[in-house]
């Protein structure tokens, strides 16, 4: 296998054979003032604050002007900070306030230290310069960044139910309606990645976030590329949602993305990744030879439409704008159906 391994992600269990993550790094020393968070999201942008600000968030995510004095860049002091929402290996997240416009954002906190000492800098780069540009409904928006001498603070949009990870978890599977109305609305935000030539090349429930109407959010662009790209990558987490060609690491596009779509819809009606095993060494032998047992109540629609994702050829992967048309899509999810409010009181 052509690729190198880390474990990420502070949820899933370990899979044997994963190394250590380090993922027990201190918090930071922030203060933890608390205040409500609107019971619906603020419309406008972060913008609106003063006219340089504005601009870096105009500009895309072009970041803070450096060395031009009559941009100032957002420093720690122009928010008020919340509780802390989760903790991801190179870093937390904590709910923030901006205080002029009082909107409400989620603040990453990245240590420069641990950055380096990964020798992820470049990863991280990448990640804001490519979530800062992209602009739709069903992924998590980058408004900018800042940094000190000891950390970069990543402004993002936040959403209000958390990680998918945690939810499904909770839940143990969704229905069908639900599924579908998930994939639909991923696969229009890859199509939409896609169309920008980004691959996002992680999709897995650890990396997607639940918004104020409980609509998915991708989030966590860290492992994106601009297509094409046949780099070899440091896996970081899971095996399960990896490809044919990425395990064995050839030159891999687009068709990764669809193949991840295909392993999240099975985990989401079922609760499990379809390549589960005991160890990484059986997940690589079913994720080559595609071995998936499909539970009795799972629809023959649902089993088509995975079928024609799941498919070792990348070329013969159904393309997602077919993905859309998709007859379990369209029943289940019509346009205009939404995901439903989930209860933590009842199951
Ligand atoms: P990460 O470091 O991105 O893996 O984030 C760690 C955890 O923080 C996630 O699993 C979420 O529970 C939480 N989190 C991250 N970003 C956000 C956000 N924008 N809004 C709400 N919660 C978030």
């Amino acid at each position: 296998m052509n690729i190198n391994k880390c474990s990420c992600k502070e949820n899933r269990p370990p899979t044997a054979g994963r190394s250590g993550c380090g993922c027990n790094i201190n918090a930071p020393k922030i203060p933890m003032d608390g205040f409500k968070v609107p019971a619906a999201p603020v419309s406008r942008p972060l913008g609106k604050v003063n006219d340089n600000k504005e601009h870096q968030l105009a500009s895309q995510g072009a970041g803070p002007a450096k060395g031009d004095d009559k941009k100032k860049s957002w420093s720690l002091s122009d928010f008020d900070l919340g509780r802390p929402l989760g903790k991801g290996k190179f870093g937390n997240v904590y709910l923030a306030r901006e205080k002029e416009s009082h909107y409400v954002v989620a603040l990453k906190v990245l240590f420069k230290s641990q950055i380096l000492d990964s020798e992820i800098e470049h990863q991280v780069r990448r990640e804001v310069e490519i979530q800062c540009r992209l602009r739709h409904p069903n992924i998590l928006r980058m408004y900018g960044y800042f940094h000190d001498e000891k950390r970069i603070y990543l402004i993002l949009e936040y959403a209000k139910h958390g990680s998918m990870y945690k939810l499904l978890k909770e839940r143990e599977r969704f229905d069908e309606k639900t599924v579908a109305i998930y994939i639909r609305d991923l696969t229009k935000a890859l199509v939409y990645c896609h169309a920008k030539k980004v691959i996002h090349r992680d999709i897995k429930p650890e990396n997607l976030l639940i918004g104020h109407n409980w609509e998915l959010k991708i989030a966590d662009f860290g492992w994106s590329v601009h297509s094409p790209s046949s780099r070899r990558m440091t896996l970081c987490g899971t095996l399960d949602y990896l490809s044919p060609e990425m395990i064995e690491g050839k030159p891999h596009n687009y068709a990764v993305d669809i193949w991840s779509l295909g392993v999240l819809c099975y985990e989401l009606l079922v609760g499990l990744p379809p390549f589960d095993a005991k160890d990484s060494h059986q997940t690589y032998r079913k994720i080559r030879y595609v071995i998936i047992k499909y539970p009795d109540f799972i629809s023959e629609k649902a089993k088509d439409l995975m079928g024609k994702l799941l498919v070792i050829n990348p070329e013969q992967r159904l393309p997602l704008i077919n993905v859309l048309q998709h007859p379990w899509i369209t029943e289940n999810a019509p346009e205009g159906a939404q995901p439903p409010a989930f209860n933590p009181e009842q199951k």
